[in-house]
């Protein structure tokens, strides 16, 4: 951020609550830019054939990952996850576990992590070109964001694939 959104100065390097910030300079105007992590939620979702990584359009070919998404306002994470899945895969979310919370710092995110078991056809949202459906004994995590969720939900012996029960 480069200038108040308040008054419109150019905003300086000012040290507040024990680290350099942007502050806005002008006489009377309090603002300062807190940069506060943005909370994202991210789903782990397995079908009987494995967990789905999706490729966004705006990346490199090549690039996978799970399925991420910002919450609505009022919404819970796991609703938002719940959310998410439909959206981006056009999927039915059936268990819904929380896995953990990761860093994300290059982003300024903090990840929301949940494992998600799901059923149905694969239809993917506005955002995604591609996928691909990867056995959990071949998926391995990434040192970095939704990595983190993936390798410690490996780590933690997840519980064998239920396929949900024939009324569903
Ligand atoms: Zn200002």
């Amino acid at each position: 951020m480069v200038y108040c959104p308040l008054c419109a100065q150019r905003l300086v390097d000012r040290w507040v609550d024990g680290r350099v910030r942007a502050a806005c300079p002008a006489p009377g105007c309090s603002f300062v830019f807190w940069n506060n992590p943005v909370p994202v939620v991210a789903g782990i979702v397995e079908t009987t054939r494995g967990v789905i990584l999706a490729h966004n359009k705006a990346w490199p070919p090549g690039k996978y990952s799970i399925i991420t998404g910002f919450l609505e306002a009022g919404e819970t994470p796991e609703a938002g996850i719940r959310r998410e899945t439909g959206e981006e895969l056009g999927l039915h979310p059936l268990v819904v576990t929380f896995v953990g919370l990761f860093p994300y710092n290059k982003a300024n995110q903090l990840l929301i992590a949940y494992h998600l078991t799901a059923h149905g056809t694969i239809t993917l949202g506005a955002e995604l070109d591609g996928y691909k459906i990867v056995p959990r004994e071949r998926l391995k995590g990434w040192d970095f964001g939704t990595g983190l969720a993936v390798t410690a939900w490996l780590a933690g012996n997840p519980p064998p694939f239920a396929p949900p029960p024939a009324s569903v």
